[in-house]
């Protein structure tokens, strides 16, 4: 007889494993299925986490190298990257061990292999010796994520011809990477072994950065990045990557159709990632997709099958962990019969560069697209006393407030601990706050934070400090 349960999640990632948590919590009976060995998924194997800790790692390296001009004299500094690899990947045993403890703690059944559809309420899972079980289930609950993409023609192989996963275990520093690709991933790694040392160079197809991103901070975030020593070459087309005895040629044509060839040790593949249904038989039980292979859902995370439903980077919407987390949340208390939302309106993005980059609600772009009139608030960490205190004094805040209410409908920062100041900003909009709840809240001093309610001071210009 197979077990039966109430409800199967499919794929153990930031998506998976915290919808099967929420899931128990109310009471019903779970199982997650994780082909890869480990849970916590992309994030926490090969994305999120791995990454952080080497921008985190490589940061510090770049900074002590430089603290004689700061008045610290310290001797001779030297890498030791498998050391460095050895902490990275100390940071990953640590955290996906423990999303497996929490899935023990809250009786959530885990099974180690890939998981298919042998109907629409049995599912067939194969472990690595090909040993096979088959489980029962009322729900399932689709969280299979993301792979990375390549161009046409280009193999990776992750040694030279690399995607995010190679870039994240390359054993030595390249003396020269192209990355292809000016988005999170190509940005965050290429800052990564630019400051271990690597000549890096960014080709980048659009004429601007970061897609999407509100284009004054693109701009900033490009300029700062250059300064710091990264190579843009915008408009350039990647034709075509090859081995050659030395290592890689990069074939790409530029806007006027000069053809450039690039030569460098590694070549980073960045150009996004594609959602994740191979292998998962949805053909054969009729599980609808768009036309960009996302599984297809309605706003309670149903797809076009009762009792069957889907979330995180496998269905549309930005591919972040704290996006999949929130819908596994939702889907979780919508099958428990309470009323799971999300705010799409609120999600931030963040890129964990120095410094950071992050971003929520809309950008000026948008709203001008929408014809919503706007008023701009503008706050230059130059002018923050903590900033200046510490010399990381480069960036701005920038919030935008409706013209006539006050509401803010989205904010950009670029600067230090962006990553952390958004939040502020995402329960200001969630709670429906004008610029002027944010201007009038007290902000500790000296904090960075003091730069977000200079800005919205600004949005009626009387900011007191610029
Ligand atoms: P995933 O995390 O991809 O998890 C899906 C899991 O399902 C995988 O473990 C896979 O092995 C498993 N699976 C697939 N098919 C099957 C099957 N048939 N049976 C069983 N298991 C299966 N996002 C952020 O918000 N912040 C960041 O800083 C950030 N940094 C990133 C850095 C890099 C280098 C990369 C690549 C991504 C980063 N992301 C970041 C994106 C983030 O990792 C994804 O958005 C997030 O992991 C999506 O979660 P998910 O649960 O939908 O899918
Ligand atoms: P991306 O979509 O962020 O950027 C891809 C870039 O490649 C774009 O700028 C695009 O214009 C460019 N591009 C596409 N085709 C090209 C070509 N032929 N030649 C040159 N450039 C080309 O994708 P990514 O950087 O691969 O990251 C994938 C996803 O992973 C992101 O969208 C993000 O959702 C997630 N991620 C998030 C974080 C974070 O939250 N900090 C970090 C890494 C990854």
């Amino acid at each position: 007889m197979s077990e039966k349960f109430q409800a199967v999640v499919i794929g153990g990632g930031p998506g998976g494993y915290v919808c099967a948590i929420r899931l128990a919590q109310l009471g019903l009976k779970t199982a997650c299925i994780e082909s890869r060995g480990s849970l916590g998924g992309t994030c926490l194997n090969v994305g999120c986490i791995p990454s952080k800790s080497l921008l985190n790692l490589s940061e510090e390296f770049h900074k002590v190298k430089n603290l004689s001009n700061k008045g610290i004299e310290v001797g001779e500094v030297k890498l030791n990257l498998p050391k460095m690899m050895k902490s990275k990947e100390k940071a990953v045993t640590i955290l996906t061990k423990g999303v497996e403890f929490l899935l023990k703690k809250n009786k959530v059944t885990y099974y180690r292999g890939t998981g298919s559809f042998k109907s629409k309420k049995e599912i067939l899972i194969k472990d690595k010796n090909n040993k096979e079980t088959i489980i029962q289930t009322e729900k399932v609950i689709i969280a299979t994520g993301s792979v990375p993409v390549s161009l046409p023609n280009i193999e990776i192989d992750e040694k030279l011809i690399v995607s995010s996963t190679g870039a994240l275990n390359l054993e030595k520093v390249p003396k020269k990477m192209v990355v292809v690709g000016g988005g999170y991933i190509g940005l965050e790694m290429g800052s990564v072994w630019s400051r271990l040392g690597s000549e890096v160079h960014v080709v980048e197809f659009l004429d601007h950065i970061t897609p999407g991103m509100d284009k004054e901070i693109s701009k900033e975030f490009m300029k700062i990045l250059n300064k710091q020593g990264i190579n843009f070459h915008l408009q350039h087309k990647v034709e075509n990557v090859t081995k050659s005895n030395s290592g890689v040629i990069v074939s790409t044509s530029n806007k006027e159709g000069n053809k450039i060839n690039f030569e460098c040790e590694v070549v980073l593949i960045s150009v996004g990632r594609k959602p994740n249904t191979d292998g998962l038989n949805l053909e054969k039980i009729g599980i609808e997709l768009d036309n960009k292979k996302r599984i297809k859902t309605n706003e309670s995370f149903k797809t076009n099958l009762d009792d069957i439903y889907a979330i995180g980077d496998v269905i549309a919407g930005p591919m972040l962990a704290h996006k999949a987390e929130d819908e596994g949340m939702a889907v979780a208390e919508n099958i428990a019969g309470q009323s799971g939302h999300v705010n799409y309106n609120t999600i931030p993005g963040v890129i964990y560069t120095t410094p950071e980059v992050a971003s929520i609600g809309k950008t000026e772009e948008q709203l001008k697209e929408k014809n919503i009139k706007y008023k701009i608030g503008k706050f230059s960490f130059m002018a923050n006393s903590r900033a200046k205190a510490i010399d990381e004094a480069e960036g701005f805040v920038k919030i935008l407030a409706d013209e006539k209410t006050d509401k803010v409908l989205g904010a950009h920062l670029i600067g230090p601990h962006a990553g952390e100041l958004i939040a502020e900003i995402g329960i200001a909009m969630e709670f429906g706050a004008s610029s002027e709840d944010i201007a009038r809240t007290c902000h500790a001093h000296p904090t960075f934070s003091e730069a977000v309610k200079e800005a919205a001071l600004s949005v009626d210009k009387r900011a007191i400090h610029s």
